[in-house]
């Protein structure tokens, strides 16, 4: 109890703490964010073989996980030194190439472990020492596997939409961001909304237009933040969307409409919901409805 204490008189040495652990975590997400779609594809290879009576396929990446193989060059396979993967300041020494065929890292690496730490310092500034921050850095940190997975694959794994679901439900039994009883609706609406939305686009129009990921997905923040917040989710996604699908048609002179995945617009809503989320649906219902 005594380091809690020492943290609650010094708060900003707990920042530097949350900080310091939330770079390592944005350098542990580059590889989740990378391995795991990999890990889904050799699974779906493995069972389509398994189905259709095939020998099983011995891929280089069969024994892929998110611990081995330790971190390499993709480039040149050589494994990295621990000075080597210190997260931002590792890609800054070594002018982004690497140590050893000097092939270019992607900026990507930095900036993902950038966006986690400046993120986390915000959501435990926000919350404080409690249990809402150790939920919403979990929420976060997901939140930001998501949207680069999506980006990559448009795909939002199982994996982590449900583990983002069950986290939302056991923090919902403590009250730290909904109830119980808000929870559970917020994950049932969250999931029919967009079903249904989907149900009547593709009546009316033929198409696809949403994953079933995305419904996933807003269950899960729905379980996470109670259903109060799925309009100000969707509304605010849907501004997101639409406001960078306009950008990306001007930049790329693009008349048609080419798929974009929905997941990281959720991702932005879903966080600004966990944030101002109350704050925007008490300025809405009393500034605007009341
Ligand atoms: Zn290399």
């Amino acid at each position: 109890m005594d380091t809690i204490e020492f943290l609650i008189e010094n708060p900003n040495v707990f920042l530097i703490l949350i900080a310091l652990l939330s770079l390592m975590v944005g350098s542990f997400l580059n590889v989740l964010i990378y391995r795991l779609p990999l890990m889904i594809q050799n699974t779906w290879n493995q069972e389509c073989r398994e189905y259709l009576g095939l020998k099983r396929q011995a891929k280089t990446n069969d024994k892929l996980n998110l611990w081995l193989p330790l971190s390499h060059c993709i480039e040149c396979k050589k494994r990295l030194k621990p000075w080597h993967t210190i997260p931002v300041i590792s890609y800054l020494i070594l002018g982004g190439k690497c140590a050893y065929c000097y092939a270019k890292i992607s900026v990507r690496y930095p900036l993902v472990e950038l966006l986690c730490c400046i993120t986390s310092v915000y959501v435990a500034w926000r919350f404080g020492i409690s249990w809402q921050t150790l939920a919403a850095l979990f929420f976060t940190w997901i939140l930001i596997s998501l949207t680069f997975i999506d980006l990559d694959h448009q795909l939002l794994p199982d994996q982590l939409t449900f583990l983002l679901l069950w986290l939302g439900l056991i923090a919902s039994m403590y009250s730290l961001f909904s109830n119980c009883h808000d929870a559970i609706i917020g994950a049932i609406a969250g999931y029919l909304v967009f079903a249904l939305t989907q149900g009547l686009f593709k009546l009316a129009t033929g198409k696809i237009g949403m994953g079933q990921g995305d419904y996933k997905f807003l269950a899960a923040l729905g379980a996470y933040l109670g259903w109060q917040q799925l309009p100000v989710i969707v509304l605010l996604a849907s501004f997101i969307g639409t406001i960078f699908g306009l950008t990306h048609m001007i930049i790329k002179r693009q008349h048609k409409s080419i798929p974009l995945p929905f997941g990281p617009y959720l991702a932005i809503a879903g966080w600004i919901s966990l944030i101002w989320g109350k704050d925007i649906s008490h300025l809405y219902f009393y500034h605007f409805v009341i």
